[in-house]
């Protein structure tokens, strides 16, 4: 069946700006890390995707390596974009990044000039597009000189293959010197990508105030801890969770007693404000401003819906936020 997207979209998701940027981005947007590589139908990841268009996400989150195998979750993209998406490119924002292991030898990892440009390229052919909105350089390297890389991501954006470059997963201090190096290369940095849920909060103080201050985008990654903050490894693992079909990545040793005595004590709060601990978690990760999207994965469509609808209470009361303080101690 041809897409036709829901005609109210836009008025379902709020939308901010990132950074001092001219780019608003939605409040929740879609990760493809895992459930659209080799292993979920086609048809799943369809829904999804349409779903999550449906209901204002326009942004779209890849890297190279998503899969398994490394490269799938981009080339089924590509099939999502002659299927679906073409007609609505200048609708979407799409990623993707380099950073991590992708082919064997020396050029397939980190930092270089050579890796980034030749992995964007790749991108780009699996994806079916001609440009990406974002490009990111998924991790620091701490062997390239950061010039380089900076001069890199600036390459990239003049060529015309990336609109916009991020960062990810770099500390505050590499985070600034990599926007100061961006900005004067005349390609600023969009945005950083850091990891951010109630149950892993480094980026509180140090490097929110650096993005604050250089005035740049944040998109806080796994803001459900990888679906820890949903409450649904409270009686164990269930068998269609991320935990029981990929443990690589949710080792069953994260679902610690401690963790879940968090959980635990978060839930009535959630149920008090009206919202299921999943929303609760996601309207907590953008209560500060200087966060402009909180990034989730999913593993199918029920779970786009649900999550969307934490946008309608994104409020907290300073009782609330200080009995949250209280059931992560
Ligand atoms: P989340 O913390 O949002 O976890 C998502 C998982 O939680 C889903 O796949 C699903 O797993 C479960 N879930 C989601 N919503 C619900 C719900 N309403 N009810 C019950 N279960 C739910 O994020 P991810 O770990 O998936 O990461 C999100 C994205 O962040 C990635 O796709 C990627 O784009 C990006 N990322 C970036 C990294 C980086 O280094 N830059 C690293 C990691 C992620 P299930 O149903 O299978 O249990």
């Amino acid at each position: 069946m041809p897409y036709t997207p829901a005609e109210n979209r836009y008025d379902v998701m709020q939308y901010r700006r990132c950074g001092n940027s001219g780019v608003m981005l939605p409040l929740l947007s879609l990760g493809l890390w895992h459930n659209f590589g080799g292993i979920t139908p086609f048809s799943t990841q369809q829904a999804m995707l349409r779903t999550a268009f449906d209901h204002g996400i326009t942004h779209f989150d890849l890297a190279n390596n998503y899969g398994p195998p490394y490269g799938e979750a981009e080339r089924n993209f590509g099939r999502h974009m002659e299927a679906d998406w073409k007609p609505h490119r200048d609708e979407l924002f799409l990623s993707t990044k380099a950073g991590y292991d992708m082919w064997p030898g020396p050029y397939g990892d980190h930092g270089s000039r050579k890796y980034l440009i030749a992995s964007l390229d790749q991108s780009l052919k699996r994806m079916h597009v001609d440009y990406v909105d974002l490009f990111y350089h998924h991790r620091p390297d701490p062997d390239t000189p950061m010039e380089e890389t900076a001069g890199a991501l600036d390459q990239i954006v003049r060529s015309g293959k990336a609109l916009y470059v991020g960062i990810s997963n770099y500390q505050p201090e590499q985070a600034k010197k990599m926007i100061g190096l961006l900005r004067g290369l005349g390609t600023p940095c969009l945005i950083e990508q850091p990891s951010y849920s109630m149950l892993n909060r480094w980026i509180e103080g140090g490097l929110t105030d650096v993005l604050r201050t250089e005035q740049v985008g944040c998109i806080c990654f796994a803001p459900l801890q990888n679906g820890l903050l949903t409450g649904k490894y409270l009686q164990g693992i269930p068998t269609d969770s991320r935990a029981a079909r990929d443990p690589r990545y949710l080792k069953a040793d994260r679902i610690s007693e401690e963790t879940m005595a968090k959980v635990r004590k978060l839930q009535p709060i959630a149920e008090a404000r009206g919202q299921k601990l999943s929303q609760m978690a996601l309207a907590w990760v953008l209560r500060d401003p200087v966060v402009t999207s909180a990034l989730i994965g999913a593993s199918r469509p029920e779970q786009v819906r649900e999550n969307v609808a934490a946008v309608q209470n994104l409020s907290f009361a300073p009782e609330e936020l200080e009995a949250i303080e209280q059931a992560l101690r």
